[in-house]
Formats: C-alpha cells, sequence, structure tokens
C-alpha cells in the first residue's frame, strides 16, 4: 500500500522520518548520492529510475533539506548531500548490513572501509581498529568480492566504483 497522506499526521518520529526518505527509490538515490553521484544523468542510468520518479524524488529531497540543487556551471546541475542529509549515514549503512545479512544471495559487491585506519567496517557502523563510527566523509567504499562474476558496468558509475571512492566527493 503506498504511503497515505494521513502518514503525515502521525507524531512518531519515525513516520516522520519516512515522510521524508520513504518513498520508493529515494534510499537508493540517497545511496548514490553518499557515493559522490551529484548528476541527474548520472543517477537515471546508475539506478534505471524512471526520469519522472527521479526528478520528483530530488525535488522532494531538495524541499526537505537532505540535499541542495548547486549550479557549478552553465547548463550543469548537481544535487549535493546536506548536513541534514549526510547525518542519514548511520541509517543507510546499517539498512546494507541488514540486506547483507538477510536478504542478498551475492553478498559484499560492496566494502566499506575507514580511510585512517584502512579497517572494514563492522555491522554496526564502527571500525574495529580505532573503535569509533566514522562519518561519511571518513569512509570509502570499496569494490568487494561479491562483485566478481557480475558484467562489466557500461555506464560511467558503475565503472567508477570499481575502484575505492571516498564519500561525498564527487564520483564522475
Ligand atoms: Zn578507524
Amino acid at each position: 500500500m503506498p504511503l497515505g497522506s494521513d502518514y503525515a499526521s502521525q507524531a512518531c518520529s519515525m513516520a516522520r522520518a519516512l515522510e521524508v526518505v520513504g518513498e520508493r527509490w529515494t534510499l537508493l538515490i540517497l545511496r548514490d548520492c553518499f557515493y559522490g553521484v551529484r548528476r541527474f544523468t548520472d543517477l537515471h542510468r546508475h539506478l534505471g529510475v524512471p526520469k519522472a520518479v527521479l526528478a520528483a524524488r530530488l525535488d522532494a529531497l531538495t524541499e526537505a533539506g537532505v540535499l541542495r540543487r548547486e549550479e557549478p556551471g552553465p547548463a550543469r546541475v548537481e544535487y549535493v548531500l546536506t548536513a541534514r542529509g549526510a547525518d542519514l549515514w548511520p541509517v543507510l549503512h546499517a539498512l546494507y548490513g541488514w540486506g547483507e545479512r538477510h536478504t542478498t544471495a551475492v553478498p559484499r559487491r560492496r566494502i566499506f572501509r575507514h580511510v585512517g585506519c584502512d579497517a572494514e567496517l563492522d555491522g554496526a557502523g564502527r571500525c574495529p581498529v580505532c573503535a569509533t563510527a566514522p562519518g561519511p566523509g571518513e569512509v570509502e567504499v570499496h569494490p568487494g568480492p561479491g562483485l566478481a562474476g557480475e558484467p562489466e558496468p557500461t555506464e560511467p558509475v558503475g565503472r567508477a566504483l570499481l575502484a575505492p571512492q571516498r564519500l561525498l566527493e564527487p564520483l564522475t
């Protein structure tokens, strides 16, 4: 059942958070934003999300203060996570971990590492070396063994993610 309009009337903080991030595609768009994907075309090609849906989600996330729309050059528009958006990192990492444990047939397609310690984050997003939960700006996404055997990506984002990538830094 789609989220009804009465969702907004719920006082629960989770219901209010889901008003912002609970629609289909939204969390995957945000995942790509953490990977450093900033442009509409790149999001469209990497996710395969219909353009009208992507436009609506980006507008809603911008309206909610999760993304910021920037125009760094002529005819170039980028969507960048705000501090409010970057604060979703523990949510996305935890959801990724849950998926790894309970839903996926091919785990470890991506691995998240604390840059300073060069160590893989645990399921709670903590680094086993320094015992902190580093913010996304201190985390790299690496291609994992689960990618082996998959066809070579043909779009720029998939190709760029074959190398380690610091979260939040522009990917393409
Ligand atoms: Zn560490």
